[in-house]
């Protein structure tokens, strides 16, 4: 706990070797600035041209994916998960390694999330966080998902959980967090917070909000300890997490606090739906500090991304590239198909014609289609490979396009494309081959 005395928003010295510098402001298409922007993130392992997507390797490895693969198709940095990785091999080893990058063979950025997430998830808000389309506040705010154990349970001082792999008990406090992140070594940790559910009455999201603050004091308050404590050790930059769900003034209220204090970078948390997306991340946009990257944690679809973008989220994750590969699933121009379907048994053209990753450049739907009948690990890889290529060039080129003033004509085109729920037109002239 920090004393009294403590200042959070007094920098840190070492702070200055981490830095968001702002390039090209996106205009709307009436011409006046919007929060959108270009720019640019340096790290002790090099920098994050952003807009940019993040490749997610929860347990320090993208999953079917070597990491030069992830290099080759333009991924500038991965985010792994404290969480996991402080359940499994355990914060030590990595420490004792030199840290995720070196552990995992990646010698590009990192980021952690602080295990918030998963740790609350298997709480109040678990099998809901992952499908928060309602807003239905009927039910009490503890209730746990039908058919579902509560694992997790929250008091002012942390949070006490059971593994999802033995069962053991864990404490996980913002105190914890920043040790086990520390010891992870990532170039971009995130701060502790409570994850709140859209089912959370108002009440629950203010109190719940008052915690996630006095945890950021502290999170900067042992992050700074650590920083000092640490000699010799990498600048490990921490993003504050705004909560605050759907609600305009709670959202701005954290904003205001959280960017009051000393923190390098902010992560956009917590519910989310679709349709207010690009209000909240704009709320954000408006009080967060204009020098400081802005991170929304968990988007991929084409739409959210531009939302996102336009609205001035700087940088993105998501697990669904590599997730929806493993299920068969890949991403086209023109939306995204499944090719355990019959018709790609004869297909030999590339997932995507328009596509410049590796596996197109070598592979046919119809040995990819084969191989994932076959049930051959192979499949995972291939698809793996395009679906994160597609979905990092998708936000280079809205980068490219904010800088050279197309980024509205770049959007239209590619969402009356992909939106537009018309089968695959591609590979046709060989179905019948
Ligand atoms: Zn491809």
């Amino acid at each position: 706990m920090p004393n009294d005395s403590f200042d959070a928003t007094a920098p840190h010295p070492r702070q200055d070797e981490f830095s968001f510098d702002v390039g090209t402001r996106l205009t709307r298409p009436d011409g006046s600035v919007s929060n959108g922007r270009t720019g640019v993130i340096t790290t002790p392992h090099g920098q994050i041209k952003t807009p940019a997507f993040i490749a997610v390797g929860t347990k320090a490895t993208v999953k079917a994916l070597l990491p030069e693969s992830v290099a080759d198709l333009g991924a500038q940095a991965v985010l792994a998960n404290a969480y996991h990785l402080y359940l499994q091999p355990g914060a030590d080893i990595l420490d004792t390694a030199g840290g995720l990058g070196k552990f995992m063979n990646w010698s590009g950025p990192t980021f952690t999330d602080s295990g918030g997430f998963q740790v609350m998830s298997l709480g109040s808000g678990f099998k809901k966080v992952i499908d928060m389309k309602s807003v239905d506040q009927s039910g009490p705010d503890d209730a746990v998902a039908p058919g579902k154990e509560r694992l997790a349970n929250v008091d002012d001082d942390g949070v006490w959980f059971k593994s999802h792999i033995d069962g053991n008990k864990h404490r996980f406090s913002p105190e914890v967090s920043m040790n086990v992140q520390h010891k992870i070594g990532a170039d971009i940790m995130f701060a502790f917070d409570e994850l709140t559910t859209l089912q959370n009455s108002r009440g629950y999201q203010v109190e719940s909000l008052e915690r996630t603050r006095l945890w950021a004091e502290r999170c900067v308050a042992e992050h700074f300890n650590l920083t000092d404590a640490r000699v010799g050790k990498d600048y490990q930059a921490l993003f504050g997490v705004i909560q605050g769900a759907q609600y305009e003034d709670l959202r701005r209220q954290a904003c205001r606090d959280l960017g009051a204090m000393a923190f390098d970078g902010f992560g956009i948390g917590g519910a989310l739906e679709k349709e207010n997306l690009g209000t909240i991340v704009g709320w954000c946009a408006e009080e967060l500090p204009e020098n400081k990257p802005r991170h929304l944690l968990g988007i991929s679809e084409p739409d959210d991304l531009f939302t996102a973008i336009e609205n001035g989220a700087d940088t993105f994750d998501c697990v669904s590239p590599t997730r929806v590969a493993r299920n068969s699933a890949f991403y086209t121009p023109h939306g995204r198909f499944n090719l355990s379907g019959q018709r790609y048994k004869t297909d030999f053209t590339p997932l995507s014609e328009e596509c410049d990753c590796y596996t197109c450049q070598h592979y046919t739907r119809a040995y990819i289609h084969h191989l994932f009948k076959a049930k051959e690990l192979l499949s995972h890889t291939l698809i793996s490979i395009h679906n994160e290529r597609f979905v990092v060039k998708m936000v280079d080129d809205a980068r490219a396009a904010i800088e050279d003033g197309t980024f509205h004509e770049l959007k239209e085109r590619v969402h009356s494309r992909y939106y537009a729920g018309a089968p695959d037109p591609q590979g046709l002239k060989t179905v019948s081959a």
